[in-house]
């Protein structure tokens, strides 16, 4: 006697089949229109808290697929929410702001954007970091989960974040009411271009995905005089030439070196004449980390260091260096297992395991790290999509070549590749999150 039906397991996988063939015609569809957008928010970036024409670009497609749409949330943040009866909420994140840099790479539609950033200061504007595929990626998702809301139950909630660059946008949504005024997420995905990654490609950390990064400046104060009369002076450059060295010794000798750690002093700023001992010295230091402990046990040593340095140049009590941590940090981003371990398996047998691989943790930062912070019960992921020729990759690796970085004027991620691939996983990542019973 033979099974006339299928086995549960023959029927999901069919289902599955038919899912991925869904999604692939879709996207496929959608890639010119993608593109188009693409280079039209490439040549037209904005600066961390003015992407306002981006926002409401974004927002208006977004409406005109069903989503109901709130914008300036953040300042120049947009919520668009669609909800498609009972189950959990999804929260995909894209950000919007490009980087005060002068556009170097020849594309046709390159960038000759100006603007005047918060400090001040009169740029040019490049989507140097490839915000504007993350974005097409986004609204391409956004699209397909639109036109497939019979495959899907639940809420998606798809936003765009400002001011990623500076590390106040999350920040800045949360604190207007993000995950208070919208549906609060159950989960929350995103992800980044890559500039090392083959294109096509997908990487993924597995636990702690960027760093925690604190921006320190320490004011090292001496007393001024002479230059010609150094026994008359304490001078503040010799005491924070020793405190630069000794902070040397924080990583190499302080933290255990299976915990990364990195503290740079990136400006020594003093004085303003040869014959001149300064009253002071400006350090201003960047410092990254992983967990909470080892954060505050480095920002500690830097305390103690140029304490100790500046008593044993014998300054007085009331003139020992000032150190100040700034508040808006960006705490590491981490990839909650469970959730981890689900999608980059998903990843692995639609795009095939050779596509999709684990990457060591980096220690630049990202604010997406916010969202779980916020609430510890949210399950978090995030994921590079490789952008760069995989001749260029085998090149680079041969050391014949060197690939721009990300932050590079020279920075152009193959756009078919990043958003095809990102749009597909985004979505592929929403219809099994948000599966209908
Ligand atoms: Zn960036
Ligand atoms: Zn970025």
């Amino acid at each position: 006697m033979s099974l006339m039906t299928p086995s549960g397991a023959q029927a999901d996988a069919r289902a599955d089949q038919a899912g991925a063939a869904a999604v692939e015609a879709r996207i496929q569809s959608e890639m010119p229109g993608l593109l188009e957008l693409y280079r039209d928010l490439h040549a037209h970036p904005e600066l961390s808290f003015q992407e306002v024409r981006t926002a409401s670009t974004l927002a208006e497609r977004a409406r005109r697929l069903g989503f109901t749409v709130t914008e300036q949330v953040g300042q120049t943040g947009v919520v668009a929410v669609l909800e498609n009866g009972p189950g959990p909420v999804l929260m995909i994140r894209a950000d919007m702001d490009g980087l005060p840099v002068e556009e170097r790479t020849d594309l046709p539609f390159a960038s000759t954007v100006t603007a005047t950033t918060r400090d001040g200061i009169e740029s040019h504007v490049m989507h140097a970091c490839g915000h504007d595929t993350h974005m097409s990626a986004w609204l391409g998702a956004a699209q397909a989960l639109a036109g497939m809301k019979d495959r899907w139950s639940g809420t998606l909630v798809m936003i765009l974040q400002p001011a990623e660059e500076i590390g106040l946008g999350a920040r800045a949504m949360l604190d207007d009411g993000l995950f208070t005024r919208f549906p609060k997420p159950d989960y929350v995905i995103a992800f980044h271009d890559s500039a090392e990654l083959p294109a096509g490609t997908i990487g993924y950390p597995t636990a702690w995905a960027l760093a925690n990064v604190d921006s320190v400046d320490l004011t090292v104060r001496g007393a001024g005089g002479h230059g010609a009369y150094p026994h008359m002076t304490r001078d503040p450059i010799v005491l924070a030439s020793r405190i630069v060295t000794s902070l040397q010794t924080l990583v190499s000798r302080e933290r255990d070196p299976q915990d990364p750690a990195v503290v740079t002093v990136g400006s020594f700023v003093a004085g303003a004449k040869h014959n001149i001992i300064p009253d002071e010295a400006r350090l201003l230091i960047t410092v990254r980390s992983y967990s909470d402990e080892s954060r505050q046990a480095l920002l500690d040593g830097i305390a103690r260091i140029a304490r100790g340095e500046a008593i044993a140049a014998g300054m007085a009590e009331d003139r020992m260096p000032v150190m100040h941590v700034e508040p808006s940090y960006t705490p590491a981003t981490f990839n909650t297992p469970d959730l981890t371990g689900r999608l980059s398996g998903l990843f692995a047998s639609h795009f095939g395991a050779d596509r999709v691989r684990v990457v060591p943790p980096v220690m630049a930062g990202e604010d997406f790290s916010q969202y779980y912070r916020a609430d510890k019960s949210i399950q978090s992921f995030i994921f590079w999509v490789g952008g760069v020729d995989p001749a260029k990759v085998a090149q680079a690796q041969a050391g014949e070549a060197s690939l721009p970085s990300l932050h590079s004027p020279l920075w152009a991620p193959d756009p078919e590749a990043v958003i095809g691939t990102a749009a597909r996983a985004l979505t592929i990542s929403a219809l099994d999150l948000l599966p209908r019973s």
